[in-house]
């Protein structure tokens, strides 16, 4: 049974990352620097199956202190994260603004957003300030829904505006932090405005 307050999709990912439980700790590490080595210079969907599985080793990793004990080399291109010491791996997300970019083992803010270089800086935070009202709308309380009179169509709308925004972020925001950074993960999916990766096109 899982723990309360689990979905059924919590509970799937739980099944998956029992393979990482069979590596050792040093296989483990090894198994994540190099599949760092393997993700640098590129920009990746949040949902790939590549990331995914590094998320779910990295997530052990962080649980068994792998990095901090340094069980396993950084990767050249990668420098050391100050919040939890694994290999710097950056997300963006719709929160940047508030979060800056999030830290792939720990969860923390791993860039503040202040710490951005000064161009992108404008540029993501014209983007989530974007996104932000967007998103809103799936968080609307039952006076601003009867306000807008026809809320499936507004909460419609705002999902297909979302799509355009999401895959703004990984065609143009996604490519410029590659430019800074060895490798750059982002979010291309919005559970409140159910919006799912398969729904974000971008050319590739
Ligand atoms: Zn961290």
């Amino acid at each position: 049974m899982g723990t309360e307050g689990e979905s059924a999709f919590d509970r799937l990912w739980k099944e998956y990352s029992l393979v990482f439980r069979d590596f050792d700790d040093l296989t483990l590490g090894r198994w994540l620097a190099q599949t760092l080595g393997q993700l640098e210079g590129k920009a990746w969907r949040l949902s790939h199956p590549l990331l995914g599985a590094y998320r779910l080793g990295a997530q052990l990793a962080h649980d068994k202190h792998i990095w901090f004990k340094r069980l396993a080399a950084l990767p050249p291109a990668y420098s050391e994260s100050p919040c939890c010491r694994a290999p710097m791996l950056r997300l963006l997300t719709r929160d940047v603004r508030d979060a800056g970019l999030i830290c792939q083992h720990c969860n923390e803010t791993l860039v503040a957003f202040e710490d951005i270089p000064e161009v992108l800086q404008k540029e993501l935070g014209a983007w989530a300030g974007e996104y932000g009202p967007v998103h809103a709308v799936a968080h609307w309380d039952d006076r601003q829904r009867k306000a807008a009179g026809d809320y499936d169509r507004a909460f419609e709308n705002a999902a297909k505006e979302a799509e355009r925004l999401l895959a703004r972020a990984g065609m143009k925001l996604a490519p410029k932090l590659l430019e800074i950074y060895p490798t750059i993960v982002w979010e291309d999916q919005d559970e409140c405005l159910e919006v799912r990766p398969e729904d974000v096109g971008i050319e590739a």
